[in-house]
């Protein structure tokens, strides 16, 4: 968890391959690069889930020190950096249905836009980053510059939907939660998603044969709370 913002940053590590992608630098870069460094562990990927500033500014001291590429999608650039004036880094552009390898792990980009117009949520095995999309009993702002409800329902029914209850939510802010805990609890998600939980299942069920590399990635979050 860093800054005020209380934003989640996560670090995906890709195994046996000492890889790694982060995850919404929002605030504390040093101690996110420190922990890094620490887990002797090679930044490949630093991806965002959107322009805002509280998931983004780490971004530049983390490229710096690491060269990774930052990764967001295009429809954010005009919102990024807005609010203090910061030159935006170059990130380089990320598309829906897109597929990073990180190591022997493989990233999906799902756009997911509602929130901001570039939302994207990143698929890694069965734990989905979903950013400012969907949050433990709740889901994000769509008041903000470039949101729409009608977007933000739109993605979790139609991009979200096809997902099976397993799916760890590992979100933009609070704690972790899973697909099928919102589906019964969260008040707009469980209305809008109970129709493609039988879709849900079948793509599971299509799928469990698929992962065969043996690919076990890890998740950490830099526990940051003791930084102003
Ligand atoms: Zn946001
Ligand atoms: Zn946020």
């Amino acid at each position: 968890m860093v800054g005020i913002f209380q934003t989640n940053c996560w670090v995906i590590e890709s195994g046996e391959d000492a890889l790694c992608a982060v995850v919404d630098p929002g605030f504390s870069p040093r101690k996110i690069w420190q922990m890094v460094q620490q887990l002797q562990l090679k930044v490949k990927f630093i991806l965002l889930t959107h322009g805002h500033m509280d998931h983004t500014l780490g971004v530049r001291y983390l490229r710096r020190k690491s060269k990774a590429p930052c990764l967001m999608h295009p429809a954010d650039r005009p919102y990024q950096w807005r609010w203090f004036n910061f030159a935006a880094p170059k990130c380089v552009p990320v598309e829906d249905g897109q597929s990073l390898k990180l190591g022997g792990a493989e990233i999906k980009v799902i756009h997911t836009p509602g929130h901001s117009p570039g939302s994207v949520s990143y698929l890694v095995n069965n734990f989905l980053f979903s950013g400012d999309l969907l949050f433990a009993d709740g889901i994000g702002r769509w008041d903000l510059a470039g949101g729409s409800f009608r977007e933000i329902v739109k993605s979790l029914k139609e991009k979200l939907g096809p997902l099976p209850d397993s799916v760890e939510i590992m979100p933009g802010h609070g704690p972790v939660t899973t697909l099928g805990i919102e589906r019964s609890r969260n008040p707009i998600l469980g209305s809008e998603l109970q129709n493609s939980a039988i879709l849900g299942s079948e793509l599971q069920n299509s799928e469990s044969g698929g992962e065969s590399r043996g690919v076990r990635p890890q998740f950490r979050s830099p526990n940051l709370d003791d930084e102003a």
